[in-house]
């Protein structure tokens, strides 16, 4: 059952999810397990947000495309979600019960039916950084965007559509299934509950002016990370630098940028863990690599303790106590930092850094048009009272994806009892 489509188009549902990715993607499923009808709104051209970027994800170590693929098998099958991809929300009106929600959808330019142009687009001249990898690689202007990706379907890059090269090179499409001339759509929805799963971004590395992101391609943050382990990431799972060096060394450094009033006053929680996960990807696929580990105190909550003192027993992984003041490239990359143990100051060369920045909420740099609270970092402010707006996962404080389903499984019955009252 689709939602209810009313004589001027406005589309009637229960929920409307805003974001994509684990967190969105679980509160619309529960929420229409239930008997709800919803909408999923998700600004890139497929579902799965940040975790379908990674290699592998912590506790188990399995590959994020088993957790998602569940998913996205039960809203295969499922008829009361409705999902908008390359959309955002501009305007909310209303209140608890009865918002007016405007949606912007922006064109695809590959029509629905369009066949599979893996083929054909190896032959597409135009190239662009591709952000699903951080920049660390360019990708094709007719692109798949993700190897199970949700809607299964091809898009264009817009930054592509003027490009006289690349308008000439589309006229060639095998079954005339591009369409340049497609146009952004405004989809008007009516819901009684609106969850925000607007989820985090990478904290700015280029603004932590002593660590050197920026000045060397061997310095990386912990996200270009997953996609440099990934093998459908851009070096296809080999661990070598960005510049193509061998690795035989690594260092990660914590809280690169966190606990830190300058930038992120908060512990995001994760990165610790994501880190010593990071380190088994090393010890994995090169086993006589030699793993540093600067930390200030390592944070591995609840039962993550395990997975810590797994990694504390393996020999190849050294933790340094202390935080690092300083990466630099004289020669090889060095780092240093003083030691809260020893009191001495430590420099360890290495030929790859990477930097465990923090999860920053996406609403500290674009304003949810919803009206809803934030706090001084940017993330929702939960409260008891029913005001029909819910955060979700991330944008509600940095977590883990365990948690940000637990979050879901809430939002979906706060939305529920709206449903029911309204
Ligand atoms: C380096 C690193 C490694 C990690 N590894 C693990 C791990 O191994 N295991 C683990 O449990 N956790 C891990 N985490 C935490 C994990 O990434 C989060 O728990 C998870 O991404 C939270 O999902 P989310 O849906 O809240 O946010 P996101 O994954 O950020 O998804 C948010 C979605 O909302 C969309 N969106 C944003 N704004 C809008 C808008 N205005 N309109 C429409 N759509 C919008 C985004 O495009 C995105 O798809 C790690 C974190 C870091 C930093």
């Amino acid at each position: 059952m689709s939602p209810e489509l009313a004589a001027e188009g406005t589309r009637t549902v229960d929920l409307l999810v805003v974001g994509g990715g684990i967190a969105g993607l679980t509160t619309a499923i529960e929420a229409s397990e239930a008997g709800l009808q919803v909408a999923l709104i998700e600004q890139e051209p497929t579902l799965g947000g940040r975790v379908a970027r990674f290699h592998h994800y912590f506790p188990k170590l399995c590959p994020p495309a088993c957790g998602l693929e569940i998913n996205f098998r039960r809203l295969r099958d499922n008829e009361r979600v409705n999902v908008h991809t390359l959309a955002t929300v501009n305007k909310v009106e209303g209140e608890a019960g009865d918002y007016t929600v405007s949606v912007t959808v922006k064109p695809r330019y590959v029509k629905p039916d369009a066949g599979d142009y893996s083929t054909w687009a190896e032959s597409c001249p135009v190239e662009m950084d591709d952000p699903a990898n951080y920049g660390l690689s360019k990708r094709k202007a007719l692109y798949y965007p993700a190897e199970n990706a949700f809607p299964a379907s091809w898009a264009v890059d817009e930054r592509a559509v003027k490009d006289p090269a690349f308008i000439e090179w589309a006229k060639g499409c095998p079954d005339d299934g591009l369409d340049l001339e497609m146009a952004e759509e405004t989809l008007t929805y009516k819901a009684k509950s609106i969850a925000l799963a607007t989820g985090w971004v990478p904290y700015d590395a280029t603004k932590l002016d002593l660590l050197g992101y920026g000045n060397d391609p061997d310095i990386v943050t912990n996200v270009q990370f997953e996609r440099l382990s990934a093998p459908n990431g851009p070096t296809g799972g080999k661990l070598t630098t960005p510049s193509g060096k061998e690795v035989k060394s690594v260092a990660f450094v914590q809280c690169a940028g966190s606990r830190d009033r300058d930038h992120l006053p908060f512990c995001s929680g994760v990165c610790c863990t994501a880190s010593l996960k990071q380190a088994s990807y090393v010890r994995e696929k090169l086993p006589d690599a030699a793993i540093h580990m600067f930390y200030i105190d390592v944070r591995t909550p609840g039962r993550l303790e395990d997975f810590y003192q797994e990694r504390q027993e393996d020999a190849a992984i050294t933790l340094h106590r202390g935080k690092v003041a300083k990466v630099e490239r004289n020669g090889a990359l060095k780092v240093t930092a003083e030691n809260t143990l020893t009191g001495s100051l430590e420099t360890v060369e290495v030929d790859l850094v990477v930097l465990a920045t923090g999860m920053q909420p996406a609403a500290a740099l674009v304003k949810p048009v919803a009206e809803v609270e934030l706090d001084e970092n940017g993330f929702i402010v939960q409260t008891d009272e029913a005001t029909g707006v819910y955060g979700v996962g991330t944008a509600v404080r940095p977590a883990a994806v365990a948690e940000t389903l637990q979050d879901a499984t809430g939002a979906a019955m706060k939305a529920l009892q709206m449903a029911r009252r309204s």
